[in-house]
């Protein structure tokens, strides 16, 4: 027996509070559940990760509820007993048991990863092969509510210098009345700020051949996943119908999911998300495939708390293909700090935070008090 054996797996749902509801498409939430899940190893050292989803299923299936379940009666059988460096093995262990659940998977790999790495006594991004930097710009997510308060918003953030770039969520309206929405906003921040449209997968193949185009003259830079996940080939063909680059999220997930976007072209830029691939190790095998066919990589996220944040933080440093900034905003918009000591937003961008594992210490006190009774 090791150190690193795994004694114990622990896990809490908290319901943090946002500064402001959240809108998506269909559906929007004005508390984030997280889950936590902490691994505590023979040797007394602890790693956590976090379960996050958007606010609900409507994205990949999963809740903070389902990945509770799956990791208390089918992921920690197998983990206890298992060292916290057996990471490909768990992987491969995990795989065998549980078919897809890659949201659950991901917040064990990265317990997994902050365990082993403080047992290391160095950063998580150490273990992913060292740094190509220290910090990520951020892009600010705009919800889906009127021209004139998302106008609003951004100007408040440009007047504070916090951010720079922003990103609409479309679908919620007709597509007529969205572009129009998004025209104006565009219209009015051209020259200022750069803004980005995320379709969210609403939209079908006519509906975006159609709209796009027009988003593209009103000057949006970059389309985020207009049509559903699976119709990738509907992808390519908006892609190479577009003057602006294709940014896939909900049709990349997997290492296979990169090769076959990479095959059709479909996509010019892809958005990573530990989160949605299962974890680090998937998402950095996903930048490999990207790197090799020239596809530049954005950091995205599934509005995680600050340890989720953390962790895709440490990811986006270690790769160098992360060229196209990141939306790693989400302690931004929560009410509460979770942290003793929180992550450092700065100049646009979110700066690495010292020490080991993740570099981040939860306050129990404050867990305590979001956590779901
Ligand atoms: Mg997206």
């Amino acid at each position: 027996m090791s150190e690193l054996t795994i004694d114990r797996v622990q896990t809490a749902i908290l319901d943090v509070p946002l500064v402001r509801p959240h809108r998506f498409a269909r559906t929007g939430m004005e508390a984030q559940p997280l889950l936590l899940v902490t691994l505590t190893t023979r040797g007394g050292v602890s790693g956590t990760g976090e379960g996050v989803v958007p606010g609900g299923p409507w994205w990949g299936g999963e809740s903070v509820e389902t990945m509770q379940l799956i990791i208390e009666k089918y992921l920690t059988p197998l983990l206890i007993g298992r060292r916290v460096d057996d990471i490909a093995g768990i992987q491969q262990a995990m795989n065998d048991v549980v078919n897809n659940n890659l949201y659950a998977k991901a917040a064990v790999e990265v317990a997994l990863h902050d365990a082993w790495a403080r047992n290391l006594c160095v950063p998580v991004h150490t273990l992913l092969g060292g740094l190509a930097r220290t910090s990520i710009p951020v892009t600010w997510a705009l919800g889906t509510e009127s021209a004139a308060e998302v106008i609003a918003e951004a100007q408040g953030k440009l007047d504070a210098g916090l951010h720079t770039s922003f990103k609409l969520k479309m679908g919620a309206q007709e597509p007529a009345a969205d572009v129009a929405r998004v025209t104006e906003v565009a219209q009015k921040l051209s020259g200022v700020a750069g803004v980005r449209v995320d379709i969210n997968a609403r939209w079908d193949l006519l509906t975006s051949l159609q709209w796009l185009p027009r988003l593209a003259e009103a000057g949006v830079e970059l389309v985020e996943q207009p049509v559903p996940g699976n119709e990738v080939e509907w992808l390519a063909e908006i892609n190479a119908a577009l003057p602006i680059p294709v940014m896939a999220d909900e049709s990349l997930r997997t290492p296979s999911d990169a090769l076959r976007l990479v095959k059709l072209r479909a996509a010019d830029v892809f958005s990573l998300k530990t989160t949605k691939s299962g974890g680090l190790r998937y998402t950095r095998a996903i930048t490999e495939i990207a790197a090799a066919a020239g596809i530049p990589c954005h950091g995205g996220t599934s509005i995680e708390g600050p340890i989720g944040t953390a962790a895709s933080l440490h990811l986006a440093c270690a790769l160098p293909g992360v060229t196209w900034g990141s939306e790693l905003f989400g302690p931004l918009l929560m009410r509460e700090e979770l942290l003793t000591e929180p992550l450092r937003y700065a100049d646009g961008a979110l700066h690495l935070p010292d020490g080991p594992g993740l570099g981040v210490e939860l306050d129990p006190s404050a867990v305590a008090r979001f956590t779901r009774a």
